[in-house]
């Protein structure tokens, strides 16, 4: 393999690619010898000249390596190579399908799975494809071919359409890449509820995945609600297609509160509350700015037993964290505002660059500022199927705390 170009690491920037972390920036690159193209293969050296790793080239990015693999017997540009990855990254997601009660789940999470920037989304028979990094893209033949082949989905569908492609200096695309045009709306299971997923056009591949587990929370909280106190009335805030709301009802939640700025969203959760057999008169969905309208709720005198606040992406990198630590302060302060005593409150951020720590003191002061007495009763994070791999803590972005208001 004499021909593939080395990447050679400054002296004092070693550390991290020791540690199996599978970012290199372009300031700890020393030099590049040969002529390495976009996503082309490249073997990392230390400054002495020691192999460390392979990694895929991207020379647009400030992560101008993803690095692949630390063993330099390996053969990262064959089809075992990655083959040997997807399987084992499928055997890790066997749990969940399981019982037959959820259809849908993330197959391949990016760098936690070995796969640095490719995402595979399966919903039932449809998979969904995102190639996010230059060393992806070039790949994408053989890792197409490789999905086709395992899985044998009836369509394989790319929603390469996320904003971080454009680091990388490629432009989006999106499209069927074999079998049937998806539907409108697919029907996927998830913990035993019909949900529908437009993943042509929906957030991310069509559904947030990641969220399986604190929907299944949720329900259990509603539940417990009903068999110890009183039907609730839930609140679900940036609710999209109505996730968290359709658990709720299911639950038996006396009403249903959806708010979104996405009518469209919404309209696909009302059809999923039919499509479940619902009856839909104790769900309530308002289409607005969420911070305007819990705003208006307050002044309207409502109040809600339980409130889900699961906002977007508040802050994209690390300059945005102090306007976003203001954002989830003031959400939270009007859903306090809005919890009887006694009330829950699910609170998530799913901004990487916002820590647990730092997120759990947003709360602190939001509690303060409202002159509510809260306790923490519960920590959540992202589903199983978005695992954390320990070289690569930057794969824990999702954190959610359920905060009981004492009064
Ligand atoms: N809880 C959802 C996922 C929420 S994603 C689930 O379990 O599926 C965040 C949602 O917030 C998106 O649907 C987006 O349309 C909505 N959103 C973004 N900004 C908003 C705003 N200012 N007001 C209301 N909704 C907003």
């Amino acid at each position: 393999m004499a021909s593939i170009p080395r990447i050679i690491l400054k002296p004092e920037r070693e550390v991290a690619a020791l540690r199996r972390h599978p970012w290199i920036f372009s300031g700890a690159i020393a030099r590049v010898e040969g002529n390495p193209a976009p996503g082309a293969l490249v073997a990392v050296h230390s400054s002495k000249g020691e192999f460390m790793a392979w990694g895929h080239y991207s020379p647009k990015s400030q992560i101008q390596v993803r690095l692949i693999s630390w063993n330099e017997k390996a053969d990262p540009e064959s089809r075992d190579f990655w083959r040997a990855r997807l399987e084992s990254a499928i055997t890790g997601r066997m749990p969940i399908a399981a019982s037959g009660a959820t259809t849908a789940c993330r197959l391949v999470h990016a760098e936690s799975d070995g796969f640095p920037g490719l995402i595979v989304d399966q919903y039932g028979e449809t998979l969904v494809v995102q190639y996010l990094t230059a060393g992806m893209e070039a790949r994408r033949e053989l890792m197409n071919g490789l999905l086709l082949w395992v899985l044998q989905p009836h369509t394989l569908y790319e929603r390469s359409d996320a904003d971080v492609r454009e680091k990388e200096g490629l432009s989006p695309r999106t499209g069927l890449i074999t079998g049937e045009e998806p539907p409108a709306m697919l029907e996927i299971l998830e913990n035993g509820l019909t949900f529908l997923v437009d993943v042509r056009k929906g957030h991310k591949t069509g559904f947030y995945l990641d969220q399986r587990e604190n929907r299944a929370k949720l329900r259990e909280a509603v539940e417990q609600r009903v068999a110890l106190v009183e039907p609730p009335r839930v609140l679900n805030v940036f609710s999209y297609t109505g996730g968290f709301g359709l658990y709720a009802v299911a639950a038996g939640a006396l009403s249903v509160t959806n708010i979104d700025s996405s009518a469209e969203a919404l309209q696909i959760g009302w059809r999923a509350l039919t499509r479940n057999g619902f009856a839909s008169t104790a769900v309530q969905d308002i289409t607005g700015d969420a911070f305007q309208v819990l705003r208006n709720l307050r002044k309207e005198g409502r109040t809600f037993d339980i409130v889900v606040l699961d906002p977007p992406k508040f802050a994209a990198t690390q300059s945005d964290v102090e306007r976003a630590a203001r954002g989830y302060k003031d959400i939270a302060m009007q859903a306090l505002h809005l919890l009887d005593p006694g009330g829950l409150l699910f609170t998530f951020s799913c901004s990487g660059a916002i820590s647990a720590e730092l997120f759990q003191k947003i709360i602190f002061s939001a509690a303060m500022d409202t002159g509510r007495t809260v306790q923490i009763t519960g920590r959540m994070t992202q589903s199983s199927d978005h695992p954390v791999a320990l070289t690569f803590p930057e794969g824990d972005y999702l954190k959610g705390l359920i905060c009981r208001v004492v009064d």
